[in-house]
C-alpha cells in the first residue's frame, strides 16, 4: 500500500516540475537575441495597431529638401540659405529654433558673418553636435556660432535598425550632451536646468521615464500631426510659439535617415521633432520591469496548471484558449497604459504551459483509465479463476459428506471420507491463503523480514524438497557451480521462489530430461538460474509469464499447469529484495529462469 499512497504525491510533483520547466524555458527563450528581434517586430506591430493622430503639434519641421536645395545652390550654399531662412522666420516669433546641421568648420567669411548675425538674432537657438564616429570627440559648432546658441544638443543616431528610441543623453570623453529634442523642449517650456534621477529626467513639471542604464532612451510616439514644410515654400505654416526644427532631408544629402515603427523612412530632423512632440504631449512609454514580466509569466503558467489539474474535457480546453487569448492581449493592454511589455515571454509561457499541462492531463488520465480497465479485467479473471479452482475441492467435500450422511458406511470407508474432506478443506484454505498473500505482497502490505542468510543453503534445501517430484519423472536434477554467498531479506520467501522455479522446471519438462541449477556471483549480484529442457515458450508468452493467472496453452495441454500465480509471486519476491528476473526460452527446447539478486553488503567484500 505504501508505494500506492505515494503515487498521487509523485504525480503532483512531476506535474509541478514539468510546468516549472515550461516556465523556465519561456523565460530563458524570452531573453535570447532572437526573441529580442521578434519583440521588436511585435512592438512595431502594436505601435501601428494603436497609432493615433494627435492634433495641434507644437513643432514644425523646415526642411532643406530637394526643391529647396535645387533652388538655392545645394549644400555649398547652405549657410547663406540658412541665414536667409532664419531672417525670414524671425518675425513669426517661434518659441525655439533647433538647427540639425552641424556648423563645425569655418566657411566663407562673408557667409559666416551673415549666418552669425542671423543666429544671434534668433531667440532660444539650439545648435547640433555629434560624436565623431569611432572616437570619443564631439563635432561641435564653430565657437562663434556656438556662442549665439542657448543650448547645444546632440543629434546622435539611434543604434536600432528601426528607430524606436532616442537616447536623450550621449556621453563622449568628459562631455555629456542632452538630445537636441530635449534641449528644445526645455527652452520651449521655459524650464530651468534639467534634473535627473536614476530612472527619470525632470524638465520643469515634466517627468520623463528614461533610465540611466539605457542612455536615457525615450520611446518616440511617432504621429502624423507635425507639419513638414520646405524652406523654399512661398508660404510657411504658422510658426508662432512653435518649436522649429531645421534640417536637411533629401536622401542624397541627409546624414541620417531611419526606418520608423510606422514603416516609413524619416530623416533625423523629423525624428527629433517627433521626439519633441512625445515630450510635449507627455505621451511616454516605459518598458515593463523584469520582475513584472516574470510575475505575469508565472501567473500564466500557474493558471494553465490549475486549469488542467482541476478541469477536464472541453471546458479545460476552452479555458486554455481563453488563457492564450489573455497572453496575446497582455502587451496590448499594457501598451494602452504606457507600458511596453515583451510579446514573446508571456506568449511562450502560456503556450508551453497550456501544451504541457494539456498533454499531462491527456496521458495521466489515459493511463489511469487504462490502469483501472486492466485492474477490472484482472479482478474478473481472478473471480473467474477462484470460482473455477474452488469447485473441485468443494465438489469433493460435498460428495463425501453426502455419502457419509446417506449411506451406512463402514469405519474404514468413513475414515477415508473424513480424511478426504480434511485434505480438501486444507487445500481450500491454502488456496485462499495464497491469494491473500499475493494480494498483500502486491500492495506492499506484507512484512518482509530483513536478515542475512546463506543462499547456497536455501538452494540445497529446495533441491532436496523437489527431488521426489523429479524422480517421479526420471528427471535428472543437477546442481552445478554453487558459489557461497550471503543474501539479505526474507529466507522463507526466497525458499518459496527457488522451489517454485524448480517445480515449474520439473512440471513443464518431459520425462528423462535434465534440469540444472547454478548460482554464481557477478559484480555485486548473485545469479540463480534454473535451466530445463522442457516445453519452452515463445516470445509473446514470455512477455506475459509473470502476470497473475497466466498459463500458456502448452502448459494447460500438458495437464501440469497450476494456478498461474506462482511466477507472479516469484517476481514480487525478487523485486522486494531489490533484484530482477531474467528469462530465456525456446519453444520445444527449454527455458532458463534467472533470479538476479543483490548480495548482502558484507558478502560483496569477499572476492568470488
Ligand atoms: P503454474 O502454477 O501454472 O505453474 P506459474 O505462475 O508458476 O503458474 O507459471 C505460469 C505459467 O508459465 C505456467 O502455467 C506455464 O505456462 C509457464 N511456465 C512457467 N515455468 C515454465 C517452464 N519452466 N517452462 C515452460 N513454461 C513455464
Amino acid at each position: 500500500m505504501k508505494s500506492r499512497r505515494q503515487w498521487p504525491g509523485r504525480v503532483t510533483l512531476g506535474y509541478i516540475a514539468i510546468l516549472s520547466g515550461a516556465f523556465a524555458v519561456a523565460m530563458i527563450a524570452g531573453w535570447t537575441s532572437l526573441a529580442e528581434g521578434m519583440d521588436g517586430s511585435a512592438y512595431d506591430w502594436i505601435f501601428k495597431v494603436h497609432r493615433s493622430t494627435p492634433a495641434n503639434a507644437s513643432s514644425v519641421v523646415l526642411a532643406f529638401d530637394e526643391a529647396a536645395l535645387g533652388q538655392t545652390g545645394g549644400m555649398r550654399n547652405i549657410r547663406r540659405t540658412l541665414a536667409a531662412t532664419l531672417k525670414r522666420i524671425a518675425s513669426e516669433a517661434p518659441s525655439v529654433v533647433a538647427i540639425d546641421i552641424i556648423l563645425s568648420d569655418k566657411g566663407d567669411p562673408l557667409e559666416d558673418e551673415e549666418l552669425r548675425s542671423a543666429l544671434s538674432r534668433t531667440r532660444n537657438l539650439v545648435l547640433a553636435s555629434d560624436v565623431i564616429a569611432g572616437t570619443q570627440t564631439w563635432e561641435e559648432p564653430e565657437p562663434s556660432f556656438k556662442a549665439t546658441a542657448a543650448a547645444v544638443g546632440h543629434v546622435h543616431a539611434a543604434p536600432d535598425p528601426v528607430c524606436r528610441r532616442l537616447p536623450l543623453e550621449v556621453i563622449a570623453g568628459r562631455d555629456r550632451r542632452w538630445a537636441m529634442a530635449l534641449e528644445a523642449y526645455r527652452l520651449h517650456s521655459g524650464a530651468g536646468a534639467i534634473e535627473e534621477s536614476l530612472d527619470t529626467i525632470v524638465v520643469g513639471s515634466t517627468e520623463v521615464p528614461a533610465r540611466r542604464e539605457t542612455r536615457r532612451a525615450l520611446y518616440i510616439r511617432y504621429g502624423e500631426g507635425v507639419p513638414v514644410a520646405s524652406v523654399s515654400a512661398a508660404k510657411l505654416p504658422p510658426l508662432q510659439g512653435k518649436a522649429v526644427f531645421i534640417g536637411v532631408t533629401p536622401q542624397s544629402a541627409a546624414r541620417d535617415r531611419f526606418m520608423t515603427p510606422n514603416g516609413v523612412m524619416m530623416s533625423g530632423v523629423e525624428i527629433h521633432a517627433q521626439a519633441f512632440e512625445t515630450l510635449s504631449r507627455r505621451d511616454f512609454l516605459s518598458p515593463a520591469s523584469l520582475s513584472s514580466v516574470a510575475a505575469v509569466c508565472l501567473a500564466l503558467t500557474i493558471a494553465a496548471g490549475c486549469i488542467f489539474a482541476f478541469v477536464s474535457g472541453w471546458p479545460a480546453y476552452l479555458l486554455g484558449a481563453v488563457l492564450l487569448a489573455v497572453a496575446h492581449a497582455t502587451p496590448h493592454v499594457a501598451w494602452t497604459n504606457g507600458i511596453i511589455f515583451p510579446y514573446l515571454a508571456p506568449l511562450w509561457a502560456a503556450w508551453l504551459s497550456v501544451f504541457t499541462a494539456a498533454s499531462w492531463q491527456y496521458f495521466v488520465v489515459r493511463r489511469q483509465l487504462m490502469k483501472s480497465e486492466s485492474d477490472r479485467a484482472r479482478y474478473q479473471q481472478a473471480i473467474h479463476f477462484v470460482t473455477h479452482e474452488m469447485r473441485s475441492p468443494l465438489t469433493a467435500i460435498q460428495g463425501s459428506s453426502e455419502l457419509m450422511g446417506r449411506y451406512n458406511l463402514n469405519d474404514a470407508k468413513r475414515k477415508q471420507m473424513a480424511d478426504m474432506i480434511n485434505a480438501e478443506s486444507k487445500r481450500l484454505a491454502r488456496m485462499i491463503q495464497t491469494f491473500l498473500d499475493i494480494e498483500r505482497l502486491t500492495d506492499g502490505q506484507m512484512e518482509i523480514r530483513s536478515e542475512s542468510f546463506d543462499a547456497a543453503d536455501v538452494i540445497q534445501q529446495c533441491l532436496q524438497r523437489a527431488q521426489p517430484l523429479a524422480e517421479r519423472k526420471q528427471i535428472d536434477l543437477r546442481l552445478n557451480d554453487l558459489e557461497p554467498s550471503t543474501l539479505r531479506g526474507d529466507r522463507e520467501l526466497m525458499e518459496y521462489a527457488v522451489y517454485n522455479l524448480l517445480t515449474n522446471a520439473v512440471k513443464y519438462s518431459p520425462a528423462e530430461t535434465l534440469v540444472t541449477v547454478t548460482a554464481h556471483r557477478k559484480d555485486s549480484f548473485l545469479h540463480v538460474s534454473v535451466r530445463d529442457q522442457g516445453i519452452g515458450m515463445d516470445e509473446k508468452e514470455l512477455r506475459s509469464v509473470f502476470q497473475k493467472f497466466y498459463r500458456t496453452k502448452k502448459a494447460e495441454e500438458s495437464g501440469e499447469a497450476g494456478t498461474g500465480i506462482g511466477l507472479s509471486i516469484v517476481e514480487q519476491i525478487v523485486h522486494h529484495h531489490g533484484g530482477r528476473m531474467e528469462v530465456t526460452s525456446t519453444p520445444g527446447k527449454g527455458s532458463c529462469f534467472t533470479m538476479v539478486l543483490p548480495l548482502a553488503p558484507a558478502s560483496k567484500l569477499v572476492s568470488p
